[in-house]
């Protein structure tokens, strides 16, 4: 369209979008936001509103949408939930005051991503906003990778080197979720771009020019932020991906921060952090073992995040989150923890008065962002005082506390008396609801701060008494009793004297406006005072707005402080949560039991639970059946757990999984005695076909996955194994689940659990040392197959799937014809097994045989079970059986066996 055919308004609009090609740009007009052409046709999409066009335009009709002005934030939310930019565009003067223009003045405010949004309304309380920055270097290879909230303050960066660098960024990608990543542009000259897909974990991404991402130019942008000379204090010398990722970061943040706000000093640490000072979990357990997300296909499933998020504040929730991710792995902390649940478990008035107090606290970390940037609302400054005043109550709580981590939480709480006493005396009890300051809002500040403030508004309310005496004494003065001090729009304050009394006018009134009837003067005192009122409104706005400003940037300068509380109120909340949890489901403290360099030491669980199912079982009046579970590194090395579909395997698994975790977060556990070891990381695998609902996983995928427990499991892991094998044909499954185990026994050395429902895995359990079975039990009752849920010693006494056939009503001829099918398969196989018999067994030495394992050394590896011969002699009815049919008998068994 040509320029000249548009209207003005349709060219500022332009000018403004071409500054701002990536965002969608919502643009002020009167009560609505209204979007234009390409932009318009994505919101209405995603918003569900109606696409209209714009005819005033010549040539082509213009598409456009508009959301209301005072719902945006909910439409801003979907589109930055939608992986949209926005940048807002608002009226920057009063539509009133045009004289004579026909615009008004328009500027973008503010641009809002996904990974920079600070508005309480667009964020989810209870999660992290993220805004990550990938860096990448293949000749290494490796990847650089930073994060901040700028919501919280949170600032850190991390690398990798390495042939598993990718894999471990894109693990540590999907723990995070990032809501924006940076990455430099594909054609990128002096950076690489590394092709990521950041599908899985649910952010969108941002291209960069690739200079942003230069080593020198992040070096220099972080070292002016922080004001150091370098950033070894940081602990990032020779980490040069993270520096050049952090530095990216913070280039894009400066970019996009708000015009006019304040800065970004709530930034005020880069944190380099390595991955052993927390228990690992890659991406694949952290699925299977459902901690934050349910599985796939079920959005409101329970998690244990779910199970155990009875936190009182957002600040907690977001920490026990990052808990239950990050497990710690260091016996100091976690018994620190330990601990002051312990007390906070036996107080409990205190600890139910504390959660109560904690309700009240808003969501500080955010708050003191938004107060940094510049951007902190009235109302929220109203919050956060009352917010701080349950500081005092807490605090006194914590004063006697025994507890050392309680004791630390009290004096790191600051009551911040000074920051609330200043808002109390500053700010107005209920200010109105205002975004920022527009034109007529005012009335944040309370009556009494400031004197000029005070005239000014008393100015306004004494007003009509003013002029009132005013005229009454000019009156008197001039003996005009007709005298009139008006008002009007256009010529302001005025006094009328009637042409009658026109020779009694004092020499000081000076003429405006003569009327038919009569003129019109004013006079220097009223001049004065008309200067004054007008201005008023205005004056008042501007010193409102200096003063919130000047309160505002004096708590910025308290954002340390206010951080650290906030800190200490999260950590607080998580801990008398997890006390409340454990009074409340019967969970006892776990002992950590110190563990040599092999792995050895005893992992005991004692009436286990899984917290998940039990509380699911629970809302449906039944009871979950407690299991226990030992292991040592020796020779209970690796469980192997058989039993029927359905019988309670996975949840065994799953359970000492979650119960390892819940301990090393510092939280009591779902049992009656848990001595636990600590472990590094946890493994979780599922063989493929219990997991086609997720559509990928693929018979490779799942060998990818157990090639890396084999890889990088160490003796202080635990590794959960759930029928792997399952995604191939039978033989190749056992197979390779057989060599698995034989390799974790030999070389891996990990504590592992193995549910199977390859029945003849079980042999292992004779063969080498550190295997144990276990199975889960049943019973038959009325032809039906009752799970008792018992995890037992030894194997299943049998494969179940025909039993369960049978039960099921399958006919007797099927069953019977099945058997038989099975009888000679097992047959078959046991020739090829006769080659596989394992070599000699490591461990058998130095831990002591065990007791199952030196008789069955012998064993093949599928015993075949003759069931014709067995279902012959169970068949027989020897009360009835002639010495001769007897004879003949045993000849044919025998026959049949030979
Ligand atoms: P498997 O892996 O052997 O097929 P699961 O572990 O999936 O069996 O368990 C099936 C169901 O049995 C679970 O969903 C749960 O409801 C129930 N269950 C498992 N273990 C127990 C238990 N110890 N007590 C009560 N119910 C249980
Ligand atoms: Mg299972």
């Amino acid at each position: 369209m040509a320029a000249e055919n548009i209207t003005p308004l349709m060219r500022q609009y332009q000018t403004l979008k071409r500054q701002h090609p990536q965002a969608l740009l919502l643009f002020r007009l009167g009560d609505f936001y209204e979007l234009f052409y390409e932009d318009a046709i994505v919101a209405a999409r995603i918003l569900q509103i109606t696409l209209t066009s714009r005819s005033r335009e010549s040539g082509q009709p213009v598409p456009m949408c508009g959301v209301p002005h005072h719902s945006a934030e909910n439409y801003i939310a979907r589109l930055l939930r939608a992986g949209h930019k926005v940048a807002i565009c608002e009226q920057m003067e009063d539509a009133a005051k045009l004289k004579g223009r026909k615009l008004v003045r328009r500027e973008v405010v503010r641009v809002i991503t996904p990974g920079t949004a600070t508005d309480l309304a667009l964020l989810e309380p209870k999660e992290n906003n993220f805004l990550a920055a990938v860096a990448w270097d293949s000749s290494v290879p490796a990847a650089g990778l930073a994060f901040v909230d700028i919501s919280t303050g949170e600032f850190r960066a991390t690398e990798w080197s390495g042939a598993d660098a990718r894999a471990k960024l894109e693990d540590e990608l999907l723990l995070l979720r990032p809501r924006e990543v940076l990455m430099p542009r594909p054609e990128s000259l002096f950076t690489e771009a590394l092709p990521l897909d950041l599908g899985a974990s649910g952010g969108v991404e941002t291209r960069l020019d690739d200079w942003v991402f230069r080593e020198d130019h992040a070096e220099r942008l972080l070292t002016t932020h922080f004001g150091v000379v370098t950033l070894e204090g940081f602990g990032l010398t020779g980490h040069r991906l993270a520096v050049s990722a952090a530095g990216a970061i913070l280039h894009y943040l400066q970019d996009t921060s708000v015009k006019g706000g304040g800065g970004l000093e709530h930034l005020d640490r880069l944190a380099f952090y390595d991955q052993p000072d927390a228990l690992v979990l890659d991406s694949v357990s952290v699925r299977n073992l459902e901690l934050v997300t349910p599985a796939a296909g079920d959005d409101k499933g329970p998690t244990l995040l779910s199970c155990l998020d009875d936190t009182c504040t957002p600040l907690g929730a977001r920490l026990l989150r990052s808990w239950i991710l990050r497990p710690s792995v260091d016996a100091e902390e976690i018994e620190a923890r330990l601990a002051a649940v312990a007390e906070l478990k036996s107080q409990t008035v205190a600890r139910e008065e504390i959660r109560h107090d904690l309700t009240g606290v808003l969501d500080l970390e955010r708050l003191n962002s938004r107060i940094t940037l510049g951007v902190v609302m009235p109302r929220e400054l109203v919050a956060l005082r009352h917010s701080l005043g349950r500081i005092p109550v807490l605090r006194g709580f914590l004063a006697a506390s025994r507890a050392a981590r309680l004791a630390a939480l009290h004096a790191q709480l600051d009551e911040l008396a000074d920051v609330r006493e200043r808002i109390a005396a500053a700010i107005a009890d209920d200010p109105p609801a205002v975004k920022a300051f527009g034109p007529s809002e005012t009335g944040v500040i309370r009556a009494g701060y400031n004197a000029d403030l005070d005239d000014l508004r008393a100015l306004g309310s004494k007003g009509r008494q003013t002029i009132a005496a005013m005229e009454d004494r000019e009156r008197k003065r001039s003996g005009i009793a007709s005298l009139k001090i008006r008002y009007n729009q256009v010529f302001g304050y005025y006094i009328e004297v009637s042409k009658a009394n026109l020779h009694l006018v004092p020499a000081d009134f000076e003429r405006k406006q003569t009327l038919v009837n009569a003129e019109r003067f004013t006079m220097p005192e009223l001049k004065e005072y008309e200067r004054r009122v007008l201005d008023a409104d205005e004056r008042i706005l501007e010193i409102e707005r200096r003063l919130f400003s000047e309160l505002r940037q004096w708590i910025s300068t308290q954002a340390g402080r206010l951080r650290q509380t906030a800190a200490a109120l999260a950590q607080l909340d998580v801990l008398a949560t997890f006390a409340h949890l454990a009074a409340a489901r019967n969970y006892v403290r776990p002992e950590l039991v110190a563990e040599d360099d092999g792995g050895r030491a005893e992992l005991v669980l004692a009436g286990a639970r899984h917290p998940v199912i039990e509380r699911l079982l629970e809302q449906r009046g039944e009871r979950f059946v407690p299991n226990d579970l030992y292991l040592d590194g020796g020779a209970h090395l690796v469980l192997l757990i058989t039993g029927p579909n359905m019988g309670g395997k996975s949840t065994y698994l799953r359970q000492a999984a979650l119960l390892v975790l819940m301990a090393q977060m510092g939280s009591f556990v779902p049992a009656q005695q848990a001595r636990l070891p600590i472990v590094d990381r946890i493994f979780t695998r599922i063989g493929a076909s219990d997991n086609l609902a997720r559509g990928r996983s693929t018979f490779l995928v799942e060998m990818s996955e157990v090639a890396a427990i084999l890889n990088l499991a160490t003796p202080h892991s635990l590794v959960l194994l759930d029928e792997v094998g399952r995604g191939t044909a039978t033989f190749d499954g056992l197979s390779i689940a057989w060599a698995v185990v034989e390799h974790i026994h030999a070389e891996t050395r990990c504590r592992t659990l193995f549910a199977t429902h390859y029945h003849e895995l079980t042999e292992l359990g004779g063969l080498l040392s550190g295997v144990q079975n276990v199975h889960v039990s049943v019973k038959e009752a009325g032809g039906n197959i009752v799970f008792l849920r018992r995890v037992e010693p030894g194997c299943a006494d049998r494969s179940y799937g025909i039993e369960v056939a049978r039960l099921a009503g399958l006919p007797r001829r099927v069953i019977e014809r099945a058997r038989e099918i099975l009888a000679r398969h097992e047959q078959k196989e046991h020739k090829l097994s006769a080659e596989l018999s394992p070599g000699a067994d490591p461990g058998a030495g130095e831990n002591g045989a065990s007791p199952r394992s030196a008789p069955a050394a012998q064993q093949p590896l599928f015993t075949p079970i003759d069931r014709e011969v067995l279902e012959a002699l169970r068949d027989a009815d020897l009360d009835q059986l002639r010495p001769i049919d007897a004879l003949n008998l045993l000849a044919r068994l025998k026959d049949q066996v030979s």
